[in-house]
């Protein structure tokens, strides 16, 4: 049977690991993981973990004795360097050189760093794994004052268990509002308000322009405009960068993430790529892109199980991902593409309501603020692609399977 070969330990390698046994695969398994741990959940790093509410073992997306149990070959603390395609093999950075017959690459994505001065001082940190979280959260705590670069929807989480956490914090975002990449005007100034009850502080339109320090540890963020906001902390939370970097070297189709199909296959037949690398079509937006959430990395970890067992395809799913924030629970189904109107249903005001963005008369995406129908009737209508009565959809007293149906 076939040996598969999966590079990187994250979510979505560590599924496709476990949905290959699930869906009989009977063959040789090695996962191999340039991170310590076996495979483990990266939301909870900015939300309930950081804030202590849940411990690391909770993390896991499986015990670690499960990879030993379903004869999956786990690799930990080992990166592939090299694949050759030819040989259809994988060095990796131990040495060792594995053969496959089908590669999955689930290398995920890092962190963005910013390249300016003093970004290597002592108490810069980002947010990607376990090791970065555990760093953040012995930094952090009551007296200490925090800075956070990036007003996205991970920084905001940071700024929000910071403030959990007893510590000052500060959200410095290059752009005039909150979100500016991924969310419209409403739920911008929503956060906003919110973060400020909150004691959160921002720099709106902050040009961040080095990192000062004394003895190694940073002391502060120095601004273009000379300003300095002074810290003993810095998350710098600019987004992420795809790892494709080993598959663009081995002469697969890339364009920012590994360029796949619907079974998750790239270019080369026997090489698949799922998760945060991947750039995947996405058939309701009729468009390809690379989507950073945990939903897609379940999906195409189902998408690639499938194709290597034989199985027909997974019916398309909508994207989904969510932002817990204090007490709120934001829930985001699809993707604003093309939207010519935007519509809010229920009242900021309340913490309660949704944003709707639409094309003509079609959702594109909803973001949903304590609105969990608001979420769920809104993913069927951008996954079925009906048309909505936009008077209704805006009215909070027709329930939303009314608005539907
Ligand atoms: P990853 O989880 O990044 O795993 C990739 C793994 O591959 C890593 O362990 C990496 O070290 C390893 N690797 C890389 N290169 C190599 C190599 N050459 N050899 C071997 N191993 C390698 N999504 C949501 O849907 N909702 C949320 O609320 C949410 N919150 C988040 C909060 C934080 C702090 C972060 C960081 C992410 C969050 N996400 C959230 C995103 C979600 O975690 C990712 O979409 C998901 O982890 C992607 O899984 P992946 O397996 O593709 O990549």
């Amino acid at each position: 049977a076939a040996h598969v070969v999966i590079l990187g330990a994250g979510h979505a390698g560590g599924t496709a690991a476990a949905l290959l046994r699930q869906y009989g695969h009977t063959g040789p398994i090695t996962l191999v993981g340039a991170e310590p741990l076996p495979p483990y959940q990266r939301p909870p790093l900015s939300k309930a973990w950081l804030k202590g509410e849940a411990d690391a073992d909770s993390l896991a997306l499986k015990p670690l004795e499960f990879y030993a149990e379903h004869d999956i070959d786990f690799r930990p603390s080992t990166r592939a360097v090299e694949i050759n395609r030819g040989e259809r093999t994988v060095r990796l950075s131990d040495g060792a050189a594995l053969t496959y017959d089908k590669l999955i690459l689930a290398t995920g994505a890092r962190a963005i760093a910013l390249p300016i001065a003093g970004a290597d001082l002592a108490g810069v940190m980002f947010l990607r794994t376990a090791a970065d979280a555990e760093l953040l959260k012995a930094t952090i705590g009551p007296g200490k004052r925090l800075a956070v670069v990036g007003g996205g929807y991970i920084g905001l989480e940071v700024a929000a268990s910071g403030r959990a956490l007893g510590a000052e914090v500060v959200v410095l975002e290059r752009e005039p509002r909150l979100l500016a990449r991924v969310a419209c005007e409403t739920l911008s100034t929503f956060f906003r308000d919110y973060h400020e009850q909150h004691g959160v502080t921002f720099d709106l339109g902050a040009d961040v322009a080095g990192f000062e320090g004394q003895d190694g540890r940073v002391t502060g963020v120095r601004l273009a405009d000379g300003r300095i906001e002074p810290c003993d902390a810095v998350v710098v939370g600019v987004g992420a960068a795809p790892n494709d970097e080993i598959a663009a070297e081995a002469g697969l189709e890339t364009a920012r993430g590994v360029v796949v199909d619907l079974e998750a296959r790239t270019s080369d037949l026997n090489i698949f790529a799922i998760g945060d690398v991947a750039h995947r079509p996405m058939p309701i937006y009729d468009r390809m892109f690379r989507m950073e959430s945990v939903p897609n990395a379940l999906e195409q970890a189902k998408q690639v199980a499938s194709a290597i067992t034989g199985r027909p395809a997974p019916a398309g799913e909508c994207p989904w991902q969510w932002s817990d924030q204090y007490d709120l629970k934001l829930q985001i189904a699809g993707y604003a593409f093309d939207v010519d109107q935007i519509l809010v249903r229920g009242d900021p005001a309340a913490a309660k309501f949704a944003v709707f963005h639409l094309k003509g008369d079609q959702v594109q995406s909803v973001e949903a603020i304590n609105s969990p129908p608001e979420f769920m009737m809104g993913k069927q209508l951008i996954l079925s692609r009906r048309p909505v009565d936009k008077a209704r959809l805006a009215d909070p007293s027709i329930s939303m399977k009314e608005v539907a149906a």
